[in-house]
């Protein structure tokens, strides 16, 4: 390895704020940085066996805008010291969410080279911060799935064994993430899209409280579940990027007014003590896989050893959550995806054979463009809220989400912040679950009551499964507003659990987390 190859592993190594500050200390520019990502893109994420967690690559506008932090660094003075703090620190954004200049596709053919002629919310957020945009990440088909084998544009695959998947819907995100093609990334999370990937990939992602990140921008899947949030290696790296494109935004009708308290201050208070954590009894044990589990229990130890008080809580009607999750997300997504008609976005295909009438052509576009997960979801949800069962299948769904908020709410009483682990599984092999909906649908188990209730989870890496040396997520959940308390929990276990691995997680990545060229790619 040469020199300058050496320089550049580092620096695509280095956490986000870490990389903040050696740009603020002029170690290293944006445009370093940068290309230093660009070319780990280029090395690692095409080919066959390629990571393919980009679906674009956004090279020339993502060195500009380096370029232009760097120069602002250069000249000093006031703008300079206005700067934001991830300037010049790049990203990657999940391409549900528009963007103007770069394709938006939804990972779906029926968006496919459509360009969005306006910026989501967050994505104006970055580019006030000044960060560069990487390009646009893979996910499922209008991110429904749990492996992003759904995308219309071929799977992603998880950095730590190319053979099995990254999560999803968030694949692309995480895996960008895991495989150093990133420092961070959005996602976005309506049962579990943020969450369940960190965990697989050994990477951090948090579903922040419903309406405090802006939803504009981002192609509604199931608006009353859909949160935007960060996507990184660290939890510190998540409460700055939270920081960034939190907040209220009058063009989102479900935006909270007021700001949540400061998440970056959070991660960096450094204990627990006294805290009382609760153990969601129906979210572990049976159906969970052995290491999972053990993990799992030891996080709780380490958090017990660092002063917090571990009790157990119930959660009875969790059990009716992914059942009331599989009603309510199609029949929102049912309505939301009723606008891709051939006529105003993307795709339109004419029928062959004459008459040519407008529900003709809805029909063959839709027919085309729309894939098998996405069809059938579309197909429940109008079932779901038609006439005659949309007392029995949508109003009983709504009913039971009620209760799964009833839960949290006693359960906070109980504890400040409860746990579990992330998913009951560790990643599983690409087409192993393809032809099996509800055995995909299942790995949403432990996330989806969050995104009922509206309250916020993160998911840190716990550890590798002893069976197969897989990671292993650790889900934090705390009540609505109190985004804090999982960074103040959060960053106190990363520490602890990364002073007994002796470094970040993802060193012991094999493959192509540590390698950084494409030679054991190739070799395999
Ligand atoms: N995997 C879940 C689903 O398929 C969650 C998706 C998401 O959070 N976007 O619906």
């Amino acid at each position: 390895m040469t020199e300058q190859s050496t320089a550049a592993e580092g620096l695509i190594r280095l956490s986000a704020a870490d990389l903040a500050e050696k740009l603020r200390a002029g170690e290293v520019t944006a445009v370093e940085a940068t290309q230093a990502y660009l070319d780990r893109i280029a090395t690692v994420d095409g080919g066959e066996r390629g990571v393919n967690a980009f679906l674009h690559v956004n090279a020339e506008e993502a060195l500009a805008v380096a370029a232009e932090v760097d120069a602002i660094r250069a000249a000093g003075g006031a703008e300079a010291e206005a700067l934001h703090y991830l300037a010049g620190v790049p990203i990657a954004v999940k391409d549900l969410i528009v963007t103007i200049g770069q394709p938006t596709t939804a990972g779906s053919k029926i968006l496919e080279g459509w360009h969005s002629p306006y910026d989501a919310t967050v994505v104006e957020r970055l580019r006030a911060a000044k960060m560069p945009i990487l390009g646009k990440t893979n996910l499922d088909e209008f991110a429904m799935g749990s492996s992003t084998e759904h995308s219309a544009y071929g799977p992603t695959r998880n950095p730590w064994d190319l053979d099995r998947i990254p999560g999803g819907s968030g694949g692309g995100s995480a895996a960008a993430v895991a495989a150093f093609e990133a420092p961070l990334a959005l996602g976005t999370d309506t049962g579990g899209s943020i969450r369940q990937p960190g965990a697989v990939t050994g990477t951090v992602g948090v579903k922040p409280t419903y309406g405090s990140v802006s939803r504009y921008g981002a192609i509604a899947m199931a608006s009353s579940l859909d949160q935007i949030g960060p996507v990184t290696r660290t939890v510190l790296d998540s409460a700055l990027l939270h920081q960034v494109i939190g907040g209220h935004d009058p063009r989102d009708s479900t935006s909270l007014p007021e700001p949540l308290a400061d998440l970056v201050a959070a991660a960096k208070t450094g204990n627990v003590e006294g805290l009382r954590i609760g153990i969601i009894k129906e979210l572990h044990g049976e159906g969970y896989q052995a290491g999972v589990e053990s993990r799992f229990n030891e996080s709780l130890e380490l958090l017990k050893e660092a002063g917090a008080e571990i009790v157990e809580v119930s959660c009875p009607n969790f059990q009716y959550a992914l059942g009331a999750y599989y009603l309510i997300m199609p029949s929102e997504a049912s309505s939301n995806l009723a606008k891709f008609d051939g006529v105003r976005f993307g795709l339109r295909v004419l029928p062959t054979d004459p008459p040519l009438t407008i529900e003709r052509v809805m029909a063959a576009t839709r027919a085309a463009g729309f894939g098998d997960e996405v069809k059938r979801r579309i197909i429940l949800g109008t079932y779901a809220l038609s006439a005659g069962y949309y007392d029995a299948y949508y109003g009983s769904a709504q009913k039971v989400r009620t209760l799964v908020q009833r839960d949290f709410d006693a359960a906070f009483e109980l504890a400040d912040v409860l746990i579990s682990p992330t998913a009951p599984t560790t990643a599983f092999k690409l087409g192993e679950k393809l032809d099996d909906p509800l055995a995909m649908y299942l790995n949403d188990v432990a996330t989806i009551p969050a995104n009922l209730a509206g309250v916020p989870g993160l998911s840190l890496p716990g550890g590798l499964a002893d069976e197969d040396g897989l990671p292993v997520g650790i889900q934090l959940l705390a009540p609505a507003r109190e985004d804090a308390r999982l960074y103040r929990v959060g960053a106190v276990l990363e520490s602890l659990l990364e002073a007994k691995w002796g470094g970040p997680l993802l060193a012991q990545a094999p493959e192509l987390a540590t390698s950084g060229t494409l030679e054991t790619q190739e070799a395999k």
